[in-house]
């Protein structure tokens, strides 16, 4: 039954805002209040989606790239002129802090920014021949239409990240945000819609994985870019070996920091706490697990607990002074609670929360501290994806890289040292697409934020995110 007091978001397919037969419930987590419908396009509306940005890429392709970049700073304004009702937006459906929410609405819009100002650098090269009076031109081209696949962590980021490379480089694209945070994104389209963005280079298609399995498998998308859970990562690309479909896979993540001896402890604390609570611990790249030298160990167990117990959460758009929203779901929660639990049964030592937090409505987990803990336990291997710190206790730098290693995720990474070959030990050794060194696990949009091992294939950001967007074209002259 739809509620008519609620936002109803239609599909936006060549330009137009188009509704469809079915639609799904979004749910505030802080709440769990309804707060809108969306549609769950059919099979019908996602192929529509993609002849729409079939049709649309050679003309787009055909213009500029710094043309293209002029949309893309269009956008941008835009974004920036409606900052604060976007950030209530994302903390209402998502359920962070709306300071968070503030900053990824900003830095989404710098993003796009960013983006367009490689227009004018995107780079060829001449390379010369073996044989006489000719060259070889090595050409960056668009690689056709783009299926964006989302999660509901960073929802609305993960739209720019995706559009802005896949747009400046003569793409165009179809966006399938997650259903547990769609709202963000249709606001999104509809000031994108208000810009002069030629028709069908962006459209938005919504729903359960049933659509981004047709985008995923279908014969006439060109490349795959998703970012989400290392399962559903997993049947994309089969899905997308059928048509032999280019994919950009950033899965999940199991972050390890190393925090040795001669640590700065404040700084160590302060920045892994920081990691562990951002946006409820349901971030890919923040610390999941810490290997602290034993010299350290109890100092560190002692201040990082003092830490974590001081966190406030709340809901979002309510309470002030807190740094933590809910879990974005009920599975969510109760996959960190179950995931706890096991780890008090294999033996780890609760140092602080642990539980589901009594606040009658929202998806709240406390704050936790499990110490005692070892590679034995599944906390210290599988992704946790909630504000739950296992501290392991090593003997050495070279104990804590094997452990580090020793895992399917290989994301990002952290040390904290004060001992500079330490450091640059760890930046050799450990094997990870990110290492952070006496710094927060946050990604910068000039860097490369990529995984190795089952945290992903390809990667986002700088110069190397953007020709990620394009295939290599090799041409021979003979003059
Ligand atoms: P998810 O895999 O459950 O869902 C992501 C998206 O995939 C959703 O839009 C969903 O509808 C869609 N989907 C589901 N089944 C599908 C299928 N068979 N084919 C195609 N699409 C399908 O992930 P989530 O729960 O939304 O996000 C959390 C996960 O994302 C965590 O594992 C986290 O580590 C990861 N993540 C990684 C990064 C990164 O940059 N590496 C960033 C954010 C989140």
């Amino acid at each position: 039954m739809k509620n008519n007091n609620i936002p109803t978001y239609q599909n936006f397919i060549n330009g137009e805002f188009c509704s469809s037969d079915d639609s799904l419930d979004v749910f505030n987590p802080a709440t769990e209040a309804l707060i809108s419908h969306v549609p769950a396009s059919s099979e019908n509306d996602v192929q529509q989606a993609i002849n729409a940005a079939r049709v649309a890429q050679k003309p787009w392709a055909r213009k500029t790239p710094n043309e293209r970049a002029g949309y893309l700073r269009e956008i941008a304004a835009k974004i920036r002129e409606h900052a604060p009702r976007l950030a209530k937006v994302i903390s209402e459906e998502q359920g962070k802090i709306l300071p968070l929410a503030e900053v990824e609405v900003n830095f989404t819009a710098d993003y796009m920014d960013y983006m367009a100002e490689w227009a004018r650098r995107i780079e060829g090269e001449v390379i010369t021949s073996d044989r006489q009076n000719e060259n070889i031109f090595l050409l960056r081209k668009p690689v056709g239409v783009v299926a964006g696949i989302l999660p509901w962590n960073f929802p609305f980021f993960l739209i720019a990240r995706k559009m802005a490379p896949a747009l400046v480089t003569g793409n165009t694209i179809v966006i399938k945000p997650s259903e547990e945070t769609p709202n963000n994104c249709f606001e999104f389209t509809k000031l994108l819609a208000e810009t002069s963005l030629p028709k069908g280079v962006f459209n938005v298609v919504c729903g359960s994985g049933l659509v981004g399995a047709q985008l995923s498998a279908s014969p006439d998308v060109d490349m795959i870019s998703f970012t989400g859970s290392v399962g559903t990562g997993e049947k994309i690309m089969a899905a997308a070996a059928k048509n032999i479909t280019k994919v950009n896979l950033e899965l999940g993540g199991k972050a390890p920091a190393i925090v040795l001896d001669d640590a700065d402890l404040d700084l160590a604390v302060r920045a892994i706490c920081d990691s562990r609570v951002i946006n409820s611990g349901q971030v890919c790249n923040c610390t999941e697990r810490v290997y602290v030298q034993r010299g350290a160990a109890a100092e560190f167990t002692k201040r990082i607990t003092q830490a974590m117990e001081q966190v406030a959460f709340g809901d979002p758009l309510k309470d002030s002074d807190i740094v933590m929203g809910p879990m974005v779901n009920k599975i969510g929660l109760d996959k960190v609670a179950a995931s706890v639990e096991l780890a008090l049964q294999q033996g780890a030592k609760l140092e602080c929360g642990g539980r589901v937090a009594d606040t009658g409505k929202g998806y709240f987990f406390q704050p936790t501290v499990l110490s005692q803990c070892d590679m034995s336990m599944d906390i210290m291997r599988k992704e946790i994806f909630g504000p739950v710190l296992p501290i392991q206790i090593v003997d050495s730098l070279d104990e804590a890289i094997t452990h580090a290693n020793d895992c399917e995720y290989g994301l990002t990474s952290a040390i904290y040292t004060r001992d500079l070959s330490k450091a640059m030990q760890a930046m050799r050794e450990l094997d990870f697409g990110e290492t952070y060194i006496n710094r927060e696990n946050f990604e910068a949009m000039q860097g490369f934020h990529a995984g190795v091992r089952k945290s992903g294939i390809g990667g986002a950001d700088g110069k190397h995110g953007l020709y990620e967007y394009t295939n290599t074209h090799v041409v021979y002259l003979q003059s």
